[in-house]
């Protein structure tokens, strides 16, 4: 089959006219004629401020890097202060109008933006897949999350109730739940369009501004995002984008003219984040990294809870927040599992995202050379490699960031490979021997952010789940239809704040309290 792509300011590329693109191709044919190419360079990288494409003021630009060939194949803006003054005066001039709005026409629009993604699913798809470096189908994946999130807080823009409270005889009293005004949305490179959808489209239900400001790595996705929204009828300004890196970052975080902040992202960058709102004395909403431990009893449908853990490899080559990289084995179910999972990882294809492998390369060289060096050192420490353990060559593309699909046996709990979050494709096995020992070393880490649990008996999970100290607990099963229903976020240094579900409301409102004596 051929596969074709689509770029914007480009058009439609086959798998031959993509490599003549890269080589400098200017002109080929397609199926419908000659299309003319300018460069894939040319993939418009420009930032979107007040409902138009921008260059950065001083002109600069960050290379975009493919993973799977350590080419680059684009050049995004490079944001600096004067781009983030001019983002956020421009949310600031926008939010009057955004907040006043009658929250059913919010409504619409949210819903128009939520059909536009699903019809550019393959374009936004293939972007990421570039940016990033993941399967295609997993990036769709990611583009219908996307979606997902600006339906269901389309579905509750004009549902975000107040209460009244009775004072009694000659007395009101209600309660209104405001926007904040402009909140800015700090953004990690490991699934940018469904990250940032889960924080700007809540803020944009509620009647926020929002100024979103991607990672240097991936910010294509999120730009065209905010173009949509204009194409789906937002007014210009309600939704900008900076790209850029730190510098950018840290110049929105400490920006005066914001009014709350969510950020997704590592920990350090975290507390720099809330150091930074406690100067303008403005909320954040923080989601950080996990090490989420993934506890395995003995009378588990064994086949189930591997199948489960061999796709936590390959989801993103586990670079996810919420990934199970710590097995926790229950002593007489280790030979069994290990087997089952190591014979899993033995068919992983890995190849280039675009062309749909079952796992792609992590994000950059920086992150491979992290994640080799945390294999490494957890070797020294006593590890032992049942799969993988060393770089790959992607079938055959040996410049990109790939690493081969690894298990990690006899992993110690306080060891750094049993402590750090890896960030990588690499599952960690830690043998337990009672449910004691279990919730002990599963609490065992700075993190809380989920908890998966494999058993049979429910009075089990049930005490695992009361005693894990976690935002989320999943048993029997990793993933479901219906989680953006389902508050997320932190214990511990995972963060605070609650994204998803109605929870999120809480994030993107402040309530007004409205007493009246009309005795
Ligand atoms: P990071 O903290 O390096 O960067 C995240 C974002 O913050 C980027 O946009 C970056 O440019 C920006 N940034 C960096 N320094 C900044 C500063 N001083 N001020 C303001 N902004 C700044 O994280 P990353 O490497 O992009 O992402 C990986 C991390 O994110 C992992 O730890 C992962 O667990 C975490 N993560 C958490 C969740 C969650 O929901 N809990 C989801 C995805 C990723």
């Amino acid at each position: 089959m051929d596969t074709k792509w689509f770029f914007p300011k480009i058009g439609v590329l086959t798998r031959e006219t993509w490599s003549q693109t890269l080589a400098g191709g200017s002109e080929f044919e397609t199926g419908n004629g000659t299309l003319k190419v300018v460069n894939a360079s040319e993939i418009d990288g420009r930032m979107f401020l007040d409902g138009e494409r921008v260059s950065a003021r001083a002109g600069g630009t960050i290379d975009a890097i493919d993973p799977a060939t350590a080419e680059v194949f684009a050049k995004v803006a490079l944001g600096d202060k004067a781009d983030v003054d001019a983002a956020v005066a421009s949310a600031q001039a926008a939010m009057g109008s955004w907040a006043g709005l009658a929250p059913v026409r919010r409504v619409r629009l949210l819903n128009r933006l939520a059909a536009l993604l699903r019809e550019h699913s393959r374009e936004l798809a293939e972007l990421e897949s570039l940016d990033v470096g993941k399967p295609l189908r997993q990036a769709e994946d990611d583009v219908a999350a996307a979606a997902g999130y600006f339906e269901y807080f389309a579905g509750v823009a004009d549902k975000v109730f107040g209460s009244s409270i009775p004072l009694g005889q000659g007395y009101v009293d209600f309660t209104l739940r405001e926007p904040l005004g402009v909140s800015a949305q700090i953004v990690p490179w490991n699934y940018p369009l469904r990250l940032a959808s889960r924080g700007i489209a809540p803020a944009l239900a509620c009647g926020n501004a929002v100024v979103a400001k991607p990672a240097a790595e991936a910010g294509l996705s999120i730009i065209r995002l905010a173009e949509l929204a204009v194409e789906a009828g937002l007014p210009p300004g309600v939704f900008n984008v900076v790209t850029g890196g730190r510098e950018t970052g840290a110049a929105l975080a400490s920006h005066a003219g914001i009014n709350h902040i969510t950020f997704t992202g590592s920990v350090p960058t975290g507390i720099a984040i809330m150091k930074a709102a406690a100067d303008n004395v403005v909320p954040v909403t923080l989601e950080l990294g996990g090490k989420s431990p993934n506890i395995v009893f003995a009378d588990a449908d064994l086949e189930r809870a591997a199948a489960s853990a061999a796709t936590t490899l390959m989801q993103n080559s586990a670079q996810t927040c919420t990934a199970p990289t710590r097995l926790l084995l229950e002593a007489p179910a280790h030979d069994r599992f290990v087997e089952l999972l190591a014979t899993r990882i033995g068919t992983i294809r890995l190849g280039r995202g675009l062309d749909n492998p079952d796992m792609g390369p992590v994000v950059s060289e920086r992150q491979m050379q992290r994640v080799l060096g945390f294999i490494a050192a957890g070797l020294k420490d006593g590890a032992r490699a049942v799969a993988g353990g060393r770089r790959a060559d992607g079938a055959g593309r040996n410049r990109g960031f790939f690493i081969e699909p690894t298990l990690l046996d006899q992993v110690a709990p306080g060891t750094e490979l049993g402590q750090e979050e890896i960030f990588g494709p690499v599952l960690t096995v830690t043998t337990f021997g009672s449910v004691d020992e279990a919730i002990a070393v599963a609490n065992g880490t700075p993190y809380g952010l989920v908890t998966g649990v494999w058993t049979r008996d429910l009075s089990r999970a049930l005490t695992v789940a009361m005693a894990v100290k976690s935002g989320q607990v999943r048993v029997n099963s990793y993933s479901v239809e219906g989680s953006i229903g389902l508050p997320f976020g932190g214990y511990k240094r995972s963060g605070f704040g609650r994204e998803q579900g109605v929870e999120a409301l809480a994030n993107y409102t402040q309530v007004k309290n409205v007493m009246i004596n009309f005795g």
